[in-house]
């Protein structure tokens, strides 16, 4: 009983959750449990500050749990809905940071005096850098494309500012010592900032270290419609990952893992051949255009397996319907391929819309599998030729209801496509009366 409750992605999401609250709200019991050493003089806005002070600081010190790629974590959300969470609570944790000076200077305006920098002690001094790094770091997530950072830089950027603004916040914590001055509470969050620490060295040193000890080698780069290149990798000297179909892995390329210039894609395989990994990557950018030029024999890095856009997952459905664009047919066609292999009987709808009859991706390989599956595949085309008869124009609501079954909530749904594909998808699936629950997305543009 108790495994089985264990093995319940709600459950577990649900026992996270839980984790996540008892410690960002952790500071705050130890403030009502243990108030201040001397709270002679000290209104009750200094100690409202000071909470939100505290608990902005301690979902700071989270948010290195949250970026880890901790599988378990991973495994429960998906890394969607983890960075969707990751930046909404780091935009509260701001809040809350920005609102303990804020208070404190409305409060006793005397306290102003604190950023006067090369006078205020140097716990203020600590807040003030701390808080600038906080600053820097929303203002580059969140206008990152207007001011023009390319992502990798930004990624470096990013680390290390988080680290001045959690590593400075809480030395400054330690300095004000008023509510961490007994032994056991300044090792506490010594402790939390420790563990944040362990989690920057193990993402930045000790997985790309794992990984150094299991690379992969190309074997082949194969062209495909629509501008993509399979790139099919070997392990080398062990067995491969094991993953399940619709998954994606960070993939690095020709340089070594510690360099952290890698690229998330999903694995275009089948998830029964985990010793030949085949990648269906589009040539859209600095990266994914060097696709084409990469040689056999090149060595290559996978982290993964992870995501949640799996049809492993739903093994009790009647059957599925997958929607895709464009270059979102990566992970259907893994499961697809993976269906195939594993002679599954269950009715499987794929609506898959490209461009041009020319341009899409694994056409031939999909009407192949049809043979193997009971598949019915229905294209729809921006620019069809002129002697189409089938579907043109956007995947909408009138196109749905013509192919989804009568009982919509019989299937699962998986739809990867552009954002404003999805989004409408979404939409409609939502008006034809699919349960949300039913409905999973695979978002690549995460960042
Ligand atoms: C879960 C997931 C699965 C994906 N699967 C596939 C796939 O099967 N096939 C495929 O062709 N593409 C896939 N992508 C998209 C692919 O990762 C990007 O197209 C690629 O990283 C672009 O890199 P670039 O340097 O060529 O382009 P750039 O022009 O540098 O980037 C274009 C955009 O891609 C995103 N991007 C760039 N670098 C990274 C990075 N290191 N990490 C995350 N995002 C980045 C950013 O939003 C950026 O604005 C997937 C993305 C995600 C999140």
């Amino acid at each position: 009983m108790r495994s089985l409750l264990m093995k319940n992605p709600l459950i577990i999401g649900l026992l996270w959750i839980g984790a996540y609250l008892i410690i960002v709200l952790f500071p705050l019991l130890i403030l009502l449990f243990y108030p201040p050493t001397s709270n002679e003089g000290r209104s009750f806005w200094l100690e409202f500050s000071v909470a939100l002070g505290f608990i902005g600081l301690a979902m700071m010190a989270m948010q290195f749990a949250l970026t880890a790629r901790i599988n378990n974590i991973e495994a429960s959300y998906g890394i969607d809905l983890i960075l969707q969470f990751h930046r909404y609570t780091s935009i509260v944790a701001f809040i809350f940071i920005l609102a303990h000076p804020i208070i404190l200077f409305i409060d006793n305006p005397q306290t102003l005096q604190l950023l006067n920098f090369l006078q205020a002690p140097w716990r203020a001094r600590l807040a003030v850098i701390a808080t600038l790094a906080l600053i820097a770091i929303v203002v580059t997530s969140i206008w990152r494309k207007r001011l023009n950072i390319p992502y990798e830089p930004w990624r470096i950027l990013h680390g290390i500012l988080a680290v001045i603004a959690v590593g400075f916040g809480l030395g400054h914590a330690l300095g004000v010592s008023n509510y961490l001055g007994l032994f056991w509470k300044a090792v506490l969050w010594i402790g939390i900032a420790l563990v944040a620490l362990w989690l920057l060295i193990y993402v930045r040193l000790v997985k790309p270290w794992f990984m150094l000890k299991k690379p992969y080698l190309v074997e082949a780069v194969i062209p495909q419609r629509g501008n993509v290149w399979n790139l099919v990798l070997r392990p080398f000297g062990h067995e491969g990952m094991n993953f399940q179909p619709g998954q994606f892995a960070w993939l690095t390329l020709e340089i070594s893992p510690f360099r952290m210039r890698e690229h998330p894609f999903s694995m275009a395989s089948s998830a029964e051949n985990r010793d030949r990994i085949e990648f269906g990557i589009k040539a859209v950018g600095d990266f994914t255009n060097t696709i084409k030029d990469v040689k056999p024999g090149t060595k290559a890095y996978l982290d993964g397996a992870y995501g949640v856009f799996t049809s492993d997952r739903y093994e009790d459905t009647a059957g599925f319907v997958f929607i895709a664009g464009g270059i979102g047919i990566t992970p259907i066609f893994s499961i697809i391929l993976t269906l195939a292999e594993r002679q599954d009987e269950r009715p499987l709808l794929l609506i898959y819309a490209s461009k041009t009859w020319e341009d899409i991706t694994y056409r031939e390989e999909l009407e192949e599998l049809k043979q193997k599956l009971d598949l019915t595949i229905v294209h729809v085309l921006r620019e069809p030729p002129d002697d189409w008869s089938q579907e043109t124009g956007y995947v909408d609501k009138e196109l749905l209801k013509r192919y989804i079954p009568k009982r919509p909530a019989t299937r699962n749904y998986f739809i990867c496509a552009n954002p404003k594909m999805m989004d409408a998808v979404e939409v409609a699936l939502y008006e034809l009366e699919v349960p949300v629950t039913n409905v999973h997305l695979e978002h690549y543009n995460i960042v």
